[in-house]
Order: structure tokens, then C-alpha cells, then sequence
């Protein structure tokens, strides 16, 4: 068993360990997990809900510490960490307002009206695994948890062995809220062990980078067992003649520089009808360049840092590449002497097709500006990406910006905002394309925590349906069959 040490990535201090977990202690949760889950899935969906219930008066009771354990493992500022709570805390409403109707039994059309009955049982799938990154540790380590839970399920989680020490902590708060131990385990270590994990569970939540997105769907399809994918983007912004500048300008900063740029729904390309370009860019380079940087519980920083300095190397190539290939700094660019990870916020023009900042996922407080012709050419240009995750529009025509948003190839348009739909729990959430399979949040996100069964049945009376289909053996009665699928097919039956 090895230890992982955790560094806050801004200061570098050391703030916590955890230690990793080899194959025979993975099968020993597994067990438990599983024998934890018979109990828990037979028990009322109101009974798991008063332990949600208390989860989420806890976190609010104890925000103080869990946004210090967030912000001590990525840096990131007070307000970035606030809405990871917020997240959870809206998720754990939602289902348990929602939930119980989701997963309740539901009539459907049977083959024969009158004759037969049709019904949809959800059933848990036994234990799900969660394979989390490190850009959102406490919100992705429990807000799909909490789903899992509600719908019968034990739940292990493996969280990015950068961030390990918010998933523990959400842990520890389940388990304070009246959570058996055993439903909610927290495995740690490198990718290894979220393979490991996908070899032994029923089902399979992955949120990460589509690389490695692409490693889990293979192998959970040799298995066999249910997997979603939530991965990355290239999410653009469409701005429009129209559209309200300054507030397009102040989306702009919360979609692009927000958790430093890590968000998976992050605006990384702005599309700008030419005719406002300049004053746009102009809104927009005010703002980014008035940002408050630092590291601190204070809650008027704007950005923290990022997540290693490793990272930050990926994010400044991403930057220096785009400049040697002739790109325009309007604001940023650089790298900051404020602690380990720091990068300016950063807005770039002119930035050539060619470079891997414009096609691939930069995950930093970087955007890239572009002019459009109007409204086609920005929508062609949104499209060009393998990514499909989410779109923002701004056009000052609500009816028109609708237009837009179904032109899009995203699994999500926002108009007049950027990142609200992460707070939009009643509609799925997720991406086309290479940014993902499967929805969380709404009905689907709990759905997929839980295998549909069909129960169908028929009157016992003259032996049912079967025996009457055993009849059709003459011409007359198979006339009359047919006949009567014309009418139905008249009566829209
Ligand atoms: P990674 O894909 O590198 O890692 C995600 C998780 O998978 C980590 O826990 C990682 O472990 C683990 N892992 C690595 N290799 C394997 C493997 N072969 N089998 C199973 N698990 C493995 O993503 P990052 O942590 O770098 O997170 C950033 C990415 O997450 C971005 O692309 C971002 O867009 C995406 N994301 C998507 C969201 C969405 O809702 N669509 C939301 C948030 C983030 P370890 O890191 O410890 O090696």
C-alpha cells in the first residue's frame, strides 16, 4: 500500500494523505459494498431519503470546512469551492423532491388493450463505481453519488489521486448523515485503479478527459455492465448584434475564467459578429484584465490557481503555440509569480486553425475571439469541433437565440448565460459527440443508476393471450385478425 501526498498546488504546502488501494483491498470493499446494497435496495425510497436529507442540512451546517478542504487540494478560490456546494446541495433537492417519481413503477401500453396490462420496475443495479477528476473533487465525488444512492445502489468512488481528500470528506459527511459505511467507499490510487474498479462493479460513472473516457467504455463493454461517459468540450459562445455587450462581457468571464478555466462547460471560443467585435473585445479585456488573483479564503479573489504545474505547462504551451503560429494577446498570455500554478486570465485573437488551441480542450483561463459574418457562419464555426458539450448565445432576440441553440451539435445551449445549465437539475445534462454518452441530472441521471424490467400480463380467463394466439389456425379467424389490426391502426390505437 503506498501513500499519496497532497499539495495544495498554490503554496505547495502539504495538506493531507491518503493511501492507495491495491486489488485485494478493492475486492474486499467490493464485498462489502455488495452486501451493504441487499439491505439498502429493498428499503423505502423515503427511508434512503432521510439520510440525503440530513446529507444536505450537513453540508450546509459544515460549508466552512468542506470549502477549505476543496480549495486546500486545487487552489481554486472560495467562490469556485461555494459552488461546489451549491451543486450538491441543489442535486440532493432535486432528487429528493423528483426521485421517488422517477423511479416509481410506471404504466404502459399493453399489447392488447383490455385484455393485457403493461408495466416499467426499476430495479438497482447492485454496486456503481464513480471515477472522478480533480477539477470539481467534492461536487463530482458525491452529486452523482447521491442518484446511485437514492436508487438502491452501493456506490464506490475513485476520486483523481490529485484531490483525493474532498471525496473522503463527503464520505465522512454521508456516513455522519446516518449512510452505512459500506455503501459509500472511497478507494484512492492512479488510473490503475479505476481499471481495477471497472472490473468488479455493475455499472460505471465516468467524468474525465475523453482519452481516457474512451479506456473506461472498453472496458466496461467487455464486461458488458452500463457506463456513462461525461467528458470534455470546446465549448463556444455566439454574440450577435443585439446582444446586451456588457452583459455578454460579464458571461463571457464567468463561463471562460471561472474554477481557472477547469470547467468541462467552459467557453474556450467566442464567436462575434464583426460589427461588434471591437467594442465586445474591448468589454471583455476590461473585465479580465480587472480579475483579483490569488490563493487566500478571501471571498473577493476572482481566480485561483490551477491544478499542478504540470498543468500549467500543458495550458502555456497551449498559449505560446498559438502565439508563434500568430496569434494576438489582448490580455494574459502568461504565466504568474503569484505561488505554484498561476496563469492570467487570458483572451487571444487571430488564432490559426492549425494550432492545438484551437481544436483541442486547453482546461484553463484561456479564450480565443473570432469575427463572424452572422449568425450561419457562427454556427458552422460552433460546429466545427469533435467536442459537443455546451453552447452559449447571446443575441438579444430570445425566439432567435432559440433558433440558434437547435442548430447546434451540443448536448446543451445556454441563452444569455454560460455555465447555467450545470443548475438546471430538471434537464440532462451531458454531451454528443466526443464529449460523452449518457446524461446526469433530470430523470435520466437517476435512470441510468437502475435497470428497467418489464412486467406484462394477461387475463386468465379462455387461457389468455397465449392460448388465443394458439387459436389462429384457420383462415377465418386469421381474417379476422387482420381486420381487426386495420381498425386499430384507424382508431390510432
Ligand atoms: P482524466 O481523464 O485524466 O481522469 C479522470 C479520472 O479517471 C481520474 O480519477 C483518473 O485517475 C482516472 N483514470 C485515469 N486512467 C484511467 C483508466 N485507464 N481507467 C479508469 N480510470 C482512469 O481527467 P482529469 O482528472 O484530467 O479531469 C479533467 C477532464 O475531466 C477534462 O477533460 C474535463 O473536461 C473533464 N470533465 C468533464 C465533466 C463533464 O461533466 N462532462 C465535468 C468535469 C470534468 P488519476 O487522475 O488519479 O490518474
Amino acid at each position: 500500500m503506498e501513500t499519496i501526498s497532497v499539495r495544495n498546488p498554490a503554496t505547495g504546502v502539504l495538506v493531507g494523505q491518503v493511501k492507495t488501494a491495491g486489488p485485494a483491498e478493492i475486492q474486499v470493499a467490493l464485498g462489502r459494498a455488495r452486501d451493504a446494497q441487499k439491505n439498502w435496495g429493498r428499503r423505502k425510497f423515503t427511508e434512503r431519503a432521510e439520510i440525503i436529507r440530513k446529507f444536505h442540512d450537513l453540508i450546509l451546517e459544515k460549508s466552512g470546512r468542506i470549502l477549505d478542504v476543496i480549495q486546500s487540494e486545487t487552489g481554486k478560490a472560495r467562490r469556485d469551492a461555494l459552488g461546489e456546494i451549491v451543486t450538491v446541495a441543489g442535486t440532493a433537492r432535486y432528487y429528493l423532491s423528483h426521485g421517488e417519481r422517477h423511479l416509481s413503477p410506471k404504466r404502459r401500453e399493453p399489447a392488447v388493450p383490455a385484455v393485457t396490462d403493461a408495466e416499467v420496475v426499476y430495479k438497482p443495479h447492485g454496486v456503481v463505481g464513480l471515477i472522478t477528476p480533480w477539477n470539481y473533487p467534492f461536487l463530482l465525488a458525491v452529486g452523482d453519488a447521491i442518484a446511485a444512492l437514492l436508487a438502491g445502489n452501493a456506490v464506490m468512488v475513485k476520486p483523481s489521486e490529485l484531490t483525493p481528500l474532498s471525496a473522503e470528506l463527503a464520505r465522512d459527511l454521508l456516513v455522519e448523515s446516518g449512510l452505512h459505511p459500506d455503501l459509500l467507499t472511497v478507494i484512492h490510487g492512479p488510473g490503475q485503479v479505476g481499471s481495477e474498479l471497472i472490473r468488479g462493479v455493475d455499472c460505471v460513472g465516468f467524468t474525465g478527459g475523453t482519452a481516457t473516457g474512451r479506456k473506461v467504455a472498453l472496458a466496461a463493454a467487455e464486461r458488458l455492465i452500463p457506463f456513462s461517459l461525461e467528458l470534455g468540450g470546446k465549448n463556444p459562445m455566439i454574440v450577435l448584434e443585439g446582444a446586451k455587450l456588457d452583459d455578454a462581457a460579464c458571461g463571457l468571464i464567468v463561463g471562460a475564467f471561472s474554477n481557472s478555466g477547469q470547467t468541462c462547460l467552459a467557453v474556450e471560443r467566442v464567436y462575434v459578429q464583426e460589427s461588434v467585435f471591437e467594442d465586445f473585445a474591448r468589454r471583455v479585456v476590461e473585465r479580465a484584465s480587472a480579475m483579483k488573483l490569488g490563493w487566500s479564503n478571501a471571498w473577493d479573489i476572482d481566480m485561483g490557481s490551477l491544478i499542478s504545474e504540470n498543468h500549467v505547462e500543458k495550458v502555456t504551451r497551449h498559449i505560446d503555440e498559438a502565439l508563434q503560429a500568430g496569434a494576438k494577446v489582448l490580455t494574459g498570455g502568461r504565466r504568474l509569480d503569484l505561488g505554484k500554478a498561476f496563469v492570467s486570465p487570458t483572451v487571444l485573437t487571430n488564432v490559426p486553425e492549425s494550432t492545438p488551441l484551437f481544436r483541442e480542450e486547453t482546461f484553463g483561463p484561456v479564450v480565443s475571439l473570432f469575427p463572424v459574418r452572422d449568425a450561419d457562419e457562427a454556427v458552422q464555426r460552433s460546429n466545427d469541433s469533435e467536442f459537443g458539450l455546451n453552447a452559449s448565445i447571446w443575441t438579444g432576440d430570445h425566439a432567435g437565440s432559440r433558433r440558434i441553440a437547435q442548430r447546434l451539435d451540443t448536448g446543451s445551449a445556454a441563452i444569455n448565460s454560460t455555465l447555467l445549465i450545470y443548475n438546471s437539475f430538471d434537464v440532462p445534462m451531458g454531451g454528443v459527440k466526443q464529449s460523452g454518452l449518457g446524461r446526469r441530472h433530470a430523470e435520466q441521471g437517476i435512470l441510468r443508476y437502475v435497470q428497467a424490467q418489464s412486467i406484462v400480463s394477461s387475463i386468465s380467463a379462455g387461457g389468455g393471450f397465449d392460448a388465443f394466439a394458439n387459436r389462429l389456425d384457420r383462415p377465418s379467424r386469421v381474417s379476422r385478425i387482420l381486420k381487426g389490426l386495420r381498425i386499430l391502426r384507424k382508431m390510432n390505437l
